[in-house]
């Protein structure tokens, strides 16, 4: 219990805390505080308290703010920046980066492998060790030389191969699925959604993907190749509704009523009800459908892949017998206990890389597991997952980049988490102190807030009650202190 674990004394010379003095945010009133520097303080009080004011908004909002200050204007001018927060000043506090209460949903080209590093060193697997395959369809045992040479020779049949590279297996870039371009899924018409109800003449709008601007004046058009718009659209010809749907593109003279009451006469180019649908759907960036075309499609797992993303070539390389698609829906827990397998299926010559690339493997996915996701597999979207597993999986990647110096601050990171969860949590969040960093967590879960060197106690109340630092010491001696109405720390 880090109760019992003496508070490390820093023996470095210079700044041993962060001065925060005067602080006036939200309901503050005007705070003086030294949050020790290479620690792990926890900030605990009422919801509404002000823990999270002085967690977020004075320390994450000027430790970011002095960081940005030192990047060049240029760079600056891209990023938005937090305002000065209502402080008279905070002296010796590092750059912060907070990992947020709420990551943001990431777009379709996310995965678990790309959000975490597990993906990149699994790549670097089946480019290095992988056994790949000849044109010829010969199978090439794994070989030390594959790190080294460009090209390899096949023993059956001399043909030269290129040697695959990491980026090879890559979905987001050379590796991608030629037909889906690496989503894993095909968006295809939905009829439905284009005629959504056939009751209604296409005078009053029954073609849903010409009812914007852009398309506004298609029915027009279609009365002068002459289909009806003021039937009901189910009670169109055939002949009819193939002109509305997939009729070819023509330009026809229409009258049109101005809203001043006059009529203009113009020549209109003729795009049928499936075209407008691509047209609006295009219109959305990078392979996003934008939210309007979306009702006009139905995604389907892309048939050329099969929704592995990648191209048939990535396909063909194996590690222990598994294409790198087959290792990406094993779970991570799967994975791991592959990893020996892997390391015994190549030749004695290349046991040296294989070892070092499983371990590095190993280190990938060891903070993940802690963190409790070794259920997830590298090929789960990342849009699929729960806004507590995209937070854990954000703080198993800090973990990694093992910077040093910086204050991180974490609002809340238990909620959502399963109780059993939170004992790696804590491991993962001590690594960063270990690392040299400096850590605060707001957050109510007493196992986390023991596990702190230092807890800060923010009250008495909430609102107009609370801003004020009621408490600040170890977990002993703010057990010690005289037990005070709502204390958040239980016995
Ligand atoms: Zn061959
Ligand atoms: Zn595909």
């Amino acid at each position: 219990m880090a109760a019992s674990t003496p508070t490390p004394t820093p023996r470095h010379r210079g700044p041993t805390a962060i001065e925060v003095r005067g602080a006036r945010v939200n309901t503050l009133r005007d705070v003086d505080i030294d949050i020790p520097l290479g620690q792990f303080v926890g900030i605990t009080g009422l919801s509404g308290s002000g823990k999270s004011s002085l967690a977020m908004e004075v320390l994450y909002a000027e430790g970011s703010r002095r960081y940005l200050d030192a990047l060049s204007t240029f760079t600056r001018r891209r990023i938005s920046q937090a305002a000065k927060p209502d402080v008279d000043r905070v002296s010796f506090l590092p750059s912060a980066l907070a990992l947020r209460q709420r990551p943001p949903v990431p777009g379709p080209r996310s995965t678990v492998g790309t959000m975490s590093e597990v993906l990149a060193v699994l790549r670097l697997v089946y480019s290095r060790i992988g056994s790949h395959l000849c044109p010829n369809g010969h199978r090439l045992p794994p070989s030390y030389r594959q790190g080294i040479a460009a090209t390899r020779t096949c023993p059956v049949c001399g043909v030269e191969l290129d040697a695959p590279s990491a980026e090879d297996f890559s979905f987001n870039t050379l590796g991608a699925c030629p037909r889906c371009h690496g989503l894993g899924e095909v968006r295809e018409i939905d009829p439905h959604g284009i005629v959504p109800d056939p009751t209604r003449t296409i005078s009053e709008g029954a073609v849903a993907p010409w009812h914007g601007l852009m398309h506004s004046n298609m029915p027009l058009v279609a009365a002068e190749l002459g289909v009806r718009t003021d039937v009901p659209f189910e009670d169109l010809t055939d002949e009819e509704r193939e002109t509305v749907l997939h009729g070819p593109e023509v330009t026809r003279r229409i009258v049109m009523p101005t809203r001043s009451g006059h009529v203009i006469t113009l020549n209109a180019a003729y795009v049928n009800a499936y075209d407008s649908a691509e047209q609006i759907a295009d219109e959305g960036t990078g392979g996003a459908t934008s939210t309007r075309a979306q009702r006009f499609f139905v995604m389907r797992l892309c048939p050329a892949c099969h929704g592995t993303r990648l191209a048939p070539s990535a396909l063909r390389t194996t590690v222990d017998g598994r294409t790198i698609a087959e290792a990406c829906d094993l779970t991570l827990g799967q994975l791991e206990e592959a990893v020996p397998g892997i390391e015994a299926s190549v030749p004695p010559d290349t046991r040296d890389l294989a070892h070092r690339l499983c371990t590095e493997l190993h280190r990938a996915i060891a903070p993940l597991r802690s963190l409790g996701l070794h259920y997830l597999a590298l090929s789960r979207s990342g849009d699929t997952l729960s806004t507590g597993e995209r937070q854990r999986i954000q703080l198993a990647h800090t973990v990694l980049s093992r910077s040093t110096g910086l204050l991180f601050v974490l609002d809340e990171p238990t909620i959502g988490m399963h109780p059993a969860n939170v004992h790696g949590l804590i491991g993962a969040t001590g690594a960063l102190v270990d690392n040299g960093n400096s850590l605060v967590v707001v957050d109510h879960d007493v196992q986390v807030l023991r596990a702190a060197d230092q807890l800060v106690e923010m009250g008495p109340g909430a609102g107009d009650r609370g801003g004020r630092v009621i408490a600040q010491g170890s977990v002993a001696e703010i057990e010690a202190t005289p037990r005070l109405p709502h204390r958040a720390l239980p016995a």
